[in-house]
């Protein structure tokens, strides 16, 4: 493969809902940085990831929106209350503050794809 052919069509993105990555961000400074390289005009794919928490005490799971069901949908607000991050990681079961995050603070590339173009 000739990497200098390649034309990259479209770009996935895994974005936990507590990565504090905010989508129109992310698609504004895609479209911008991806100019002129083999990025340009790809479509970029987020797949959002919602999140877990575990203690470590007595092995409860419980979500963001379980621990918040006041919260809107879609909306990962906890950068802007960072108070509340001290009541998220006590377990709603025993209280414990040995709280683990199994899911929703990743964002990474999960993969994309792409054409060789004619030369
Ligand atoms: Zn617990």
């Amino acid at each position: 493969m000739n990497l200098n052919n390649v034309k990259v069509t479209k770009v996935i993105v895994r974005v936990g809902e507590l990565s504090l990555v905010d989508e129109v961000a992310l698609r504004n400074a895609f479209e911008a940085y991806s100019f002129g390289s083999p990025l340009e005009g790809a479509e970029l794919v987020v797949k959002t990831e919602r999140s877990l928490f575990k203690c470590k005490r007595c092995g409860a799971e419980w979500s963001f929106r379980e621990a918040f069901p006041q919260l809107k949908e879609n909306i990962p607000v906890i950068h802007l209350y960072p108070h509340l991050v001290t009541e998220l990681l006590k377990c709603p079961k025993c209280g414990s503050n040995e709280v683990e995050i199994l899911r929703g603070d990743e964002f990474y590339v999960e993969g994309f794809e792409y054409v060789e173009a004619e030369s």
